[in-house]
């Protein structure tokens, strides 16, 4: 018999979602073992903005809010299913409380209300913030919680593979990353949290330590939804960093440089007036990410100038803090258009240079970038159009529910989101998935696979990996391969997207993956590479799968994404690539469904499930929760 470790329920995955997760299964009294790569990995940990936004029902002022209200506006997104949207609307202002509660630092006001302001997409004020580290300061407060409760945390353990039974998961193979050793644990019912696949794209504003392994989900046959859906905009290359609000607001300027070291002020190739440009500059602060809506007349002609740039010319691009654009001695209030004036001057920024501007209008912005080694007083900054979010994902029910039995998927893996979410969803919706699933797990929680045949799954899935290592046959560069793929997935299917390119892309990542799948790795750290490419190349496959199939939908350009068409418009001064036609707005009503099936894709598209009618006749809610908490 196989040894292992046996488990109710099991968590994989450290951000905010997987230690709320682990939190909630514990305190309904469920024996769960959390899982992790490493808990100070990921996104949530590392990463931030500006003002890193949290989105939740209102908590204050005057203006009439309900759950249903806030539903209605995340299902508006496009392609967003109801039932999750109405339970990520309905939770919220509990999920947001018991964070406050356990100490993170959401701002009231003097009487306690939670003020909010506007985010994008967010027709009222439901947007709060704990500062530039929000999601740090959450797996803080959840890590604390987490270590008062009896929850065993495996921290150093890559999980390799999802253990199954027919279509039920029961257990998971991982590796532990210091030792090498490859184990199994058992438990009837597991939550992935394993973030966002950042790890397929090169430029990327992800931290580092985030790679992702949605493969996970793909290779044990859960579907998937929206997995052409991210969100991409202007960040630095290093730090990883969004640039946005003052970071244009104070009017940089933007140039490229290439190999033989000539700068160029491109923005003017695609708007020839100065004042138009600086408009176009100021407006890209708050409307950060890059909206295919906006390339023909708004400000994501600042994001198409600078893919541009480094993708198609293979230059780099810089924001300049020491000098004004366009080589003006100083910025012109007359210049510029009527909403840039009334802010610089409201601000009383109408200084020389624009590092002066940023000092006076957001000095902390500034300081960041001291903190990191960059001096925006006297270099420039290096920024590329890159990937920041995964609005689809695995796909999930109302109750996070995958399509494998027993798998459940919270946080930024599953595909929640639709094509458009208001900023700082994101968050609330990791809070929440993990509420609904380890809610259901501590009702209906199934029962463990017996011994005997939990011990041959094990047997079978390790003795893989031992002929990964045993087999006689040439090693693969795995770092130069993951290298090549992301490099070639930002090219290809990033932000801007030629059906050609991803074709090519999607042949290049099969023809890899078989290379991958017939070369040998030796020891434990072949086989975390093994897996971190094989993660790479599956889930590339999957998401190229996807993109070509909506551009052969004629879907035109829609949130994040612009594709190449060659019937449509062209904006003045842009190469063919760029020519693009609208959204076709019918194919909003519909989620695109992707699976692996033996070693190709299935895909259809459903329509969307319909936010559910009211279910408000408090007696029979109450027979129900005392039941079986109407899960
Ligand atoms: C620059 C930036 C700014 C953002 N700003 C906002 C914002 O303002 N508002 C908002 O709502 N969202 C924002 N987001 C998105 C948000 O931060 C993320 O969606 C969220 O933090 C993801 O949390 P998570 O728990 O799902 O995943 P993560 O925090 O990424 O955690 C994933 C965990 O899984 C582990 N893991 C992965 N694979 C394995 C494996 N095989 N075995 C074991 N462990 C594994 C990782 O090590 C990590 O611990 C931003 C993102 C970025 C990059």
């Amino acid at each position: 018999m196989k040894e292992f470790r046996s488990y109710s329920a099991l968590v994989v995955g450290s951000g905010c979602a997987g230690l709320a997760a682990a939190v909630r299964l514990a305190e309904s009294g469920v024996r769960a073992a959390l899982i992790t790569e490493g808990l100070t990995l990921g996104t949530s940990r590392n990463t931030g903005s500006d003002k890193q936004t949290y989105y939740k029902l209102s908590l204050s002022g005057s203006e009439p809010d309900s759950p249903r209200a806030m539903a209605d506006d995340l299902f508006a997104g496009g392609a967003v299913d109801g039932d999750c949207a109405l339970s990520e609307a309905a939770l919220s202002a509990r999920a947001f409380n018991d964070l406050v509660t356990l100490g993170v630092p959401f701002p009231h006001n003097a009487y306690g209300e939670y003020v909010g302001y506007k985010t994008d997409h967010d027709p009222r004020a439901r947007a709060t913030s704990a500062g530039p580290l929000t999601s740090r300061f959450m797996t803080e407060a959840l890590e604390d919680r987490l270590h008062e409760l009896p929850v065993d945390v495996f921290d150093g353990f890559r999980v390799l593979e999802i253990l199954k039974s027919g279509n039920r998961a029961v257990g998971v193979l991982a590796l532990e990353l210091k030792t090498g050793d490859v184990s199994a644990f058992r438990a009837p019912d597991v939550i992935l949290a394993t973030g966002g696949p950042a790890g397929i794209y090169a430029d990327s504003v992800y931290p580092e330590s985030q790679t992702g392994s949605t493969s996970l989900a793909i290779l044990a046959g859960a579907q998937l939804s929206n997995l052409t859906e991210w969100q991409f905009g202007l960040s630095s290359v290093s730090p990883r960093w969004n640039v946005s609000g003052t970071y244009f607001q104070v009017l940089p300027r933007l140039f490229s440089r290439g190999a033989d070291g000539v700068e160029r002020e491109f923005l003017a190739d695609m708007i020839k007036d100065p004042g138009e440009a600086l408009g176009i500059l100021f407006l890209k602060g708050y409307q950060w990410p890059f909206d295919s809506g906006r390339v023909m007349n708004g400000s994501s002609a600042v994001d198409v100038a600078v893919y541009r740039e480094t993708v198609l010319f293979g230059r780099e691009v810089f924001l300049d803090y020491t000098k004004n654009p366009f080589t003006l001695e100083a910025i012109d209030p007359e210049l510029l258009p009527d909403e840039a004036r009334d802010y610089l001057t409201g601000a009383e920024a109408f200084l020389p240079t624009p590092w002066e501007r940023l000092e006076k209008m957001n000095a902390p912005a500034l300081e960041f970038y001291e903190k990191s080694g960059v001096d925006l007083r006297r270099e420039p900054l290096r920024i590329a159009l890159c990937v920041q979010h995964h609005n689809g994902g695995i796909a999930v029910d109302g109750r996070w529910r995958t399509t494998v039995r027993g798998l459940y998927a919270v946080g930024e893996c599953a595909g929640t989101h639709g094509v458009r979410r208001p900023g700082g969803s994101a968050l609330n919706a990791g809070q929440v998935g993990a509420l609904r699933a380890a809610e259901y797990i501590s009702v209906r929680g199934g029962d463990p696979c017996p011994d005997e045949e939990f011990s041959a799954i094990v047997e079978k899935a390790e003795s893989a990996y031992a002929s990964l290592c045993e087999k006689d046959a040439p090693a693969a560069d795995a770092d130069a391969m993951i290298e090549n793929a992301r490099r070639r997935m930002s090219d290809s299917a990033g932000a801007i997207r030629d059906p050609e390119k991803m074709r090519a892309a999607l042949l290049a990542a099969e023809k890899d993956e078989k290379t991958v799948r017939a070369a040998s790795f030796k020891g434990a750290e072949g086989i975390a590479k093994y897996s971190a490419l094989l993660d790479v190349l599956v889930t590339q496959r999957a998401v190229l799968t996807a993109m070509i199939d909506y551009a052969a939908r004629s879907g035109g350009s829609r949130g994040s994404a612009l594709y190449t068409d060659p019937d449509g418009e062209l904006r003045e001064g842009l190469e063919e690539i760029f020519r693009m036609s609208p959204e076709n707005e019918k194919l909003r009503t519909s989620v695109q469904t992707v699976e692996m099936r033996g070693d190709r894709f299935a895909l259809w598209w459903r329509p969307v499930r319909k936010i559910p009618p009211e279910d408000g006749f408090f007696e029979n809610v109450w027979r129900g929760f005392r039941e079986n908490k109407n899960t």
